[in-house]
């Protein structure tokens, strides 16, 4: 059961290049949501800080926080594993703390599986066209042709797990997405949630994997 002390989660999911991380760090700056620290096995990159973007760890580390069950969710991604430990995020909901996880479909599929008791609101953002997450991922850290041809590929196999989430929303303009999302927060959290048009989500998708 949801009690109304408890904290809340929210999961936001995308295909890399879809702005996520952009979104999710402006829905903590202005509003009271903590965002959950993945423990990784990639490497840090040039404008990452350890222990606030991620727990940069070892494989070695991270078997054993399997091994031990401290995860909520892990998973494999882009050969690397992400994962989130249990303990800090209930801790903060339990305390009244709203989380939000910048985590992908995998870890959203395990999380739901729980059925923790605690409210939990899932988006999946998509880019506005496939000519703009092409820029995106081009302009990123990965300025290899093969990399982001690999992410391409990788986008219209996770596109498909849209189906899955509570909301899709169409990144097309920041401020607007950002307000979307926090309207959508803010009706689930006031019982009145609202549905989206999930034909038009779909003829999206189909665009952006032609
Ligand atoms: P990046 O390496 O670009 O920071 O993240 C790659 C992908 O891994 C993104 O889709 C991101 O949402 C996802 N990710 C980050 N942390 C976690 C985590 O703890 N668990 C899971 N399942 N995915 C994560």
């Amino acid at each position: 059961m949801f009690l109304k002390k408890d904290g809340i989660m929210v999961i936001l999911s995308s295909p890399s290049g879809a702005g996520k991380t952009t979104l999710v760090k402006l829905l903590s700056e202005r509003n009271n949501f903590n965002i959950s620290i993945s423990h990784t096995t990639r490497k840090p990159r040039e404008k990452e800080t350890k222990n606030k973007d991620y727990y940069f760890v070892d494989e070695t580390e991270f078997n054993e926080l399997i091994k031990n069950d401290e995860f909520l969710e892990y998973a494999k991604v882009f050969n690397n594993l992400y994962g989130t430990t249990k303990s800090p995020v209930i801790k903060r909901l339990k305390n009244g703390e709203n989380v939000i996880f910048d985590i992908d479909w995998q870890g959203a599929d395990q999380i739901k599986n729980k059925k923790l008791d605690f409210k939990l609101i899932t988006f999946f953002i998509l880019p506005p066209s496939k000519e703009i997450l092409f820029e995106r991922l081009s302009n990123r850290d990965m300025k290899d042709k093969l990399i982001v041809d690999e992410r391409m590929k990788e986008f219209s196999r996770d596109v498909l797990h849209w189906i899955n989430y509570d909301y899709v929303i169409i990144n097309d303009d920041l401020e607007k997405c950002y307000q979307k999302i926090k309207n959508l927060i803010d009706n689930e959290i006031n019982n009145t949630p609202k549905s989206y048009d999930k034909n038009f989500i779909r003829s999206h998708v189909e665009k952006l994997t032609s």
